[in-house]
């Protein structure tokens, strides 16, 4: 099979390599379709301290090919999509419903060979059956659109709430628009004015371009989500939280950066993180099938698995948002 190796940081080749072979309780996945995601960029970059050569991609629509021993309830030739996040299930935090924070995770495309290849192969378990009529460019949003769903289900806004939503990439603008569907009056903040102009069409009453130092927003917002993991963004959340305001943290900072613990005593404010997933991915599907959210516009575009290591190292683009790689 083809497959998109990373051999070095900043340096993927296609190779011609054998598919995997299906274990018990595993299935093989013949990939359609995959999503490059902020993660890719940063093992891409060499920011994982994980053994190479290693296949990276987690985000992937595909069609079961061929299942392992001891696996029933698929077909094959049955579409698909991979929650791409392996616990042990048997820690008392897998235990008790926190699979998303087992200390023993493996994640496809980093600690095991992901997607960006013809086939993968990954745990019947976590192998979820796309609904007719959900089109593939739609369904492979379910991955990020979990971890959103997740953050919302950390805390939800109600009503009214004055909500921030911080960084308007792709988790930023499928945060947003779950907010939108809460009833939340939602304000995006980001540096890129293209980003921007994409928040407010997907339903942002407010704007705040991070960049613009007379856009004052300190103490205003009930809720705010931040989603872009930028070093300095939550040291800026808690100088936007209002009183008695709730942040909720879903962007990976890359390093340390100083907070003010003295306003987060003064305005009593509430910080949560959110890690991926746990039991979303039957809901986002009903919910992406629905139609209640938009997914077109977060797509900046298409490429064959030949272009990848291209596409990663231009990644850096303020104006990118969602890359889909055909295979
Ligand atoms: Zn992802
Ligand atoms: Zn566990």
């Amino acid at each position: 099979m083809r497959a998109a190796v990373l051999v070095e940081p900043r340096k993927i080749l296609i190779k011609e390599i054998q598919p995997p072979e299906p274990g018990p309780g595993e299935v093989c996945i013949r990939v359609i379709l995959a999503g490059i995601c902020g993660s890719d960029y940063s093992l891409y970059n060499g920011k994982f301290d994980v053994s190479l050569p290693v296949i990276p991609g987690h985000e992937a629509i595909g069609r079961i090919e061929k299942l392992g021993p001891g696996v029933s309830g698929f077909t094959v030739g049955q579409r698909i999509t991979i929650q791409p996040n392996f616990s042990c299930h048997e820690c008392s935090l897998c235990r008790s419903g926190h699979e998303n924070i087992c200390p023993a995770k493996i994640r496809l495309g980093v600690d095991t060979d992901g997607v960006f290849a013809e086939y993968t192969k990954v745990p019947a378990r976590y192998v979820w059956p796309i609904p007719k009529g959900l089109e593939d460019d739609v369904a492979v949003f379910a991955e990020p659109l979990a971890a959103a769903a997740h953050a919302l289900k950390i805390m939800a806004p109600r009503k009214g709430d004055r909500t921030l939503i911080f960084g308007a990439g792709v988790m930023g603008l499928l945060t947003l628009q779950l907010a939108v569907l809460e009833g939340a009056e939602v304000t995006a903040c980001d540096l890129n004015q293209t980003r921007l102009a994409l928040a407010t069409r997907l339903g942002a009453a407010h704007v705040i371009d991070a960049d613009d130092q007379t856009a004052s927003a300190d103490n205003t917002f009930d809720l705010i989500y931040e989603t872009c993991g930028a070093d300095s963004a939550l040291a800026q959340a808690i100088q936007f939280a209002a009183p008695g305001g709730k942040i909720v943290v879903l962007g990976l900072a890359g390093k340390e950066h100083p907070v003010s613990t003295v306003l987060i005593v003064r305005k009593e404010l509430q910080i949560m993180g959110s890690m991926i997933y746990t039991n979303e991915f039957p809901h986002v599907l009903n919910l992406l099938q629905s139609g209640q959210l938009q997914t077109e516009p977060l797509i900046s575009r298409r490429l064959p698995l030949d272009e990848l290591d291209r596409a990663l190292h231009q990644f850096g683009s303020p104006e990118r948002v969602k890359m889909l790689v055909t295979i």
